[in-house]
């Protein structure tokens, strides 16, 4: 089976293409070598392929064929240098973006894949977290966040707040837009997670206006303003407690009688015991105005060769969802996917042949947080294949680990050129079938 058409390749390049002609270009004409959409679609074409010499490799092919994968595959006119490349992505106001991510977002929801990724009836978790892609003792720009060290050294950083759709059966997650955490000029505060997280919750609302979220993150989100924001704009959570900072909370809590609290004891296969507490309507906190919240904790415990009970795992959350017997398990399963944006997510974008940060280039304006965009975008391209493209899936099977298929697609796309995605994908699982044009140098 193909992918739906609106989620092949070439149709989400199509996609992406439009978005990178739109971006308006405030450059003098006569000075104009290359286009925004080369330059932009380049870039995005390195992280694509998590190969930084793509631009010369392709430019060599050209030379020798007349032809090369930037415009067989990617539709660019023009390969720019490095240096232009660098110069033009840097000017591209960020937020240019954003329609990209509400496009693929719809296009996987009219293809019915996001109904596996409800945790109840018409809702879905959205996990936010925050994450560094960039750190320096001397490069910066304008944007950077500055940490000053006890020696009085500085160093300089980017950081984002990313939101992404998950599950916790569901390994591919679904970036949404991210929140860049920036300094802007002439402020001397520093912008930080939570106020990056108070920006990003409306623009999502906005971008989805009719989507049933339940907002998943750590501790730092779950105090009464936050929460506020979360709810005024028509949406859930489920957040995680601490002890140290939630003293009023866990005081209320220990005041209960232990029959008072509710609690679900649960065997399994391993004979390990899962248990369930919770608590419905408990104030957050000890102030006059607090808001109720419904509290939750969840441990395991093991049994040692010695028959001791071991807890190898607890947790405690707060939410608005009111909790059940019925529920109780999905809202831990929901709470504790929350690691599933560092681990499937952020992980994989630094660790995983994606070199987030990899230092492309720091630029003087955007282009730090629009390479981590293109970067973010490539990665949503595979988690959509991984999601919907059968001849992907079959490339992965074939290849066993992405390290190694990707491996091999830089290396046919550095001495052949393949007109389509497809192509280069078939080529791949079976080379011997598939003729492609090649004449030795
Ligand atoms: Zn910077």
């Amino acid at each position: 089976m193909n992918p739906k058409k609106h989620l092949s390749f070439g149709s989400l390049r199509n996609g992406l293409s439009s978005v990178f002609h739109d971006i308006p270009d405030t450059r003098e004409s006569v000075k104009i070598d290359y286009h925004i959409h080369d330059a932009m679609m380049s870039g995005f074409a390195c992280m694509y392929f998590q190969d930084p010499s793509l631009l010369q490799f392709q430019e060599r092919l050209r030379d020798a064929e007349n032809r090369d994968n930037l415009q067989t595959l990617f539709g660019v006119s023009n390969i720019p240098k490095d240096t232009q490349l660098r110069e033009i992505i840097d000017e591209v106001e960020s937020e240019q973006l954003t329609p990209i991510f509400k496009d693929y977002f719809s296009r996987l929801q009219r293809g019915k894949h996001l109904l596996q990724y409800q945790l109840f009836d018409g809702l879905y978790i959205c996990s936010i977290d925050g994450t560094q892609y960039f750190n320096s003792p001397n490069i910066h720009c304008p944007s950077c966040l500055t940490t000053t060290h006890e020696n009085g050294e500085i160093s300089y950083s980017h950081k984002v707040l990313q939101a992404a759709i998950m599950h916790p059966d569901m390994r591919q997650v679904i970036p949404l837009m991210p929140e860049e955490i920036r300094n802007t000029d002439g402020d001397s505060k520093q912008d930080c997670e939570i106020n990056a997280a108070k920006r990003l919750i409306p623009k999502i609302k906005k971008a989805h206006p009719q989507l049933g979220l339940i907002f998943v993150g750590d501790d730092l989100f779950s105090k009464q303003p936050f929460i506020s924001d979360v709810l005024a704009a028509g949406n859930h959570f489920i957040f995680i407690v601490k002890p140290k900072d939630h003293k009023y909370l866990m005081e209320w809590i220990d005041a209960y009688d232990k029959e008072d609290i509710n609690e679900l004891r649960i065997i399994d296969q391993k004979e390990r015991i899962h248990i369930y507490e919770w608590v419905n309507n408990v104030p957050l906190n000890g102030r006059a105005d607090s808001i109720n919240v419904n509290f939750f904790r969840y441990k395991i415990i093991t049994m040692d060769k010695n028959g001791n009970e071991i807890v190898t795992y607890k947790n405690s959350w707060v939410t608005d969802l009111e909790i059940s017997r019925e529920n109780i398990a999905i809202l831990v399963r929901g709470g504790r996917c929350r690691w599933k944006i560092e681990n499937e997510c952020f992980n994989t974008l630094k660790n995983q042949g994606y070199h987030i940060e990899h230092n492309y280039g720091h630029g003087e304006k955007k282009l730090c947080f629009n390479f981590f965009l293109l970067t973010l975008l490539a990665f949503f391209f595979h988690q959509i294949f991984e999601l919907t493209d059968h001849l992907y899936q079959a490339c992965r099977k074939k290849f066993g680990s992405k390290q190694n298929l990707w491996q091999t697609l830089r290396a046919y796309i550095r001495i052949l050129v393949f007109e389509t995605w497809e192509h280069l994908l078939n080529f791949a699982l079976t080379p011997r079938k598939y003729k492609v044009s090649f004449q030795p140098p």
